[in-house]
């Protein structure tokens, strides 16, 4: 596809469309499988990407990426798919797609909730949070405010409505804008704002916004720090209830390859890693640097800051998120794990330095002028509705506008959209080859005797990380060491070593000093990327002989050779 047709927001089915086309464009570098059904029965695709001339996906290492678990949140499906078109249209012309397409693998699944995104992307969008399963009732509310398009214009606006004991005021100086009421202020033309919306059972003097019947959070479900309902909104019914959320967790476990992830949302322009409920102080020391690392490298690429949840992306400061995805990739797989919320209309306004969640609670209203602007001049005037009367049918005459969000604040308008999501293809890249990966480097047969033969296998791990990836995974005893086998022709035998040996694990260049001034004044690097296996046989000239290594994480080497 050219880069404008990444201008857009995909239905299931376009997806389905697409990945399709790159099967039987693209049959040697990709494969599409379904991992799950969605609560409605919608397919969770899972497409896998590497050069399967050079071999099996299971036999190299892996890289996650998944979108849009958050209804609204559209962007990351279009990133994963600008990802799948720019792995397999420049394979052969980039080196380090190639290399990574040969050496590595992408797992991509570009809708974990494909519900949700079907209301989203409707004539008349819904926007709920989550999965659509009812949740964590069955029923509709019996009364209060529900949200709906009442003038038929395909927009789901705000209403407000004159009230003496309203919070709102008009801004004197920007007209569309209104302002906080000072607190002691009487004698003014006050304003309640509500969402545009029908009140069920109104009896005619209060109105209330009952939760959505759709409660779930889909990436609150995941089994890590899971809280109940109580402590975690839509949390779901108990750890890993959704059959969403089951697809995810049970292919990932089962693809002990996979060495990091990202996991795309929107919004915030900012690139998230855990832990989102305790702070770094609890973190490996060795993790967090790398953490840091990655993440300063994805600053470099993307633009986007990084930060730990816990400590910069708090929807309260006394609660903290729990049952979410990176946090159950690091905390429970081991693995290097992210959350990138795409897009920041703040950004695109010319605020600097703002504070992601911090900045919706307090701001100046320099802010709302330049975000107007940018509305304005930016969005021709589409992400900012001036207000304009309507007649109620419960209420009466009450005015509709403001901020209509999914194309303004959640994602990008259509056509900054490929702009926006091309840099994460670089980082995504990078952050794959920076992943363990075993290697012979040498095999060599020595001649002891008559028919006696001394072989030495020496393994390498050239990758940036570790074998183990996190020094997580070895405390928590996720990933076994580095298997080194022999297989011998009819005839041969083995008289020293077993023919499977274990050798442990082997570092990568990930945790050395970055200076070679060590606290002693001198580096020190030792071969522990490397391990020697030794085995003695007995053959006879011109006998095959097949050594290999293989690590859960870091994949597998393989040679033959001749006596
Ligand atoms: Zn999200």
């Amino acid at each position: 596809m050219t880069k404008e047709e990444f201008n857009r927001y995909f239905t299931y089915h376009q997806i389905k469309e697409a990945l399709d086309g790159y099967v039987r464009a693209y049959p040697q570098f990709i494969k599409v499988e379904e991992i799950g059904k969605s609560y409605e029965g919608r397919a969770i695709w899972l497409v896998t990407v590497t050069n399967f001339e050079t071999g099996d996906d299971r036999d190299k290492p892996a890289f996650w990426l998944d979108a849009n678990i958050h209804s609204a949140e559209l962007a990351g499906t279009t990133a994963c798919l600008y990802l799948i078109d720019n792995l397999v249209t420049n394979y052969g012309t980039s080196p380090d797609i190639s290399r990574c397409l040969d050496t590595r693998v992408f797992y991509i699944c570009p809708r974990v909730n494909p519900d949700g995104a079907e209301l989203a992307l409707a004539d008349v969008p819904r926007l709920i949070r989550s999965g659509t399963r009812p949740y964590p009732y069955q029923e509709d509310a019996t009364a209060g405010l529900v949200p709906e398009d009442m003038d038929g214009d395909g927009r789901v606006l705000s209403m407000r409505i004159k009230d003496d004991h309203g919070p709102w005021k008009i801004c004197e100086t920007e007209p569309r804008l209104l302002v906080a009421r000072e607190p002691a202020e009487i004698g003014g033309t006050y304003y309640r704002v509500l969402p545009e919306g029908r009140i069920h059972n109104y009896d005619g003097l209060t109105i209330h916004v009952p939760p959505a019947k759709e409660g779930l959070d889909l990436n609150r479900n995941f089994p890590s720090e899971w809280k109940p309902e109580s402590e975690q909104k839509g949390a779901g019914s108990y750890p890993g209830s959704e059959q969403e959320v089951q697809a995810l967790i049970r292919f990932i476990a089962e693809h002990k390859n996979i060495c990091g992830g990202v996991a795309f949302h929107s919004y915030s322009g900012v690139l998230l890693r855990p832990y989102s409920f305790k702070s770094d102080d609890t973190m490996p020391a060795e993790d967090l640097w790398t953490y840091q690392k990655i993440g300063a490298k994805g600053t470099e690429l993307t633009g986007y800051p990084s930060v730990s949840a816990f400590k910069e992306f708090q929807y309260h400061p006394q609660k903290v998120i729990s049952g979410a995805f990176d946090d159950w990739l690091y905390e429970e797989q081991g693995i290097y794990g992210w959350t990138a919320e795409l897009w920041s209309p703040q950004r695109q306004a010319g605020i600097e330095n703002y504070k992601y969640i911090d900045w919706y609670r307090d701001h100046p209203l320099e802010d709302d002028r330049k975000l107007l602007a940018w509305s304005d001049s930016m969005l021709g005037g589409q992400g900012y509705i001036d207000w304009y009367e309507f007649d109620h049918p419960q209420l009466g005459k009450v005015e509709l506008g403001g901020w209509n969000p999914l194309f303004s604040f959640w994602n990008p308008p259509p056509e900054m959209l490929q702009q926006e999501i091309a840099p994460f293809a670089n980082w995504l890249v990078w952050h794959n080859l920076i992943g363990p990966r075993l290697e012979i480097q040498e095999v060599k047969a020595e001649s002891l005797a008559y028919d006696t033969y001394r072989i030495q296998m020496l393994v390498v791990n050239s990758g940036w990380l570790p074998s183990y990836c996190t020094k997580q995974a070895l405390n928590r005893n996720l990933v076994r060491g580095v298997v080194c086998e022999i297989q011998l022709p009819e005839g041969a035998q083995l008289i020293g070593g077993p023919d499977r040996q274990e050798v442990g694990q082997l570092e990568g260049r990930a945790y050395k000093n970055p200076s070679i001034i060590g606290w002693a004044g001198i580096s020190s690097d030792t071969t522990d990327d490397r391990v020697k296996t030794e085995w003695f046989i007995r053959a006879k000239t011109g006998s095959v002989i097949e050594v290999s290594a293989r690590h859960e994480r870091a994949g597998k080497a393989h040679k033959s050779f001749v006596l």
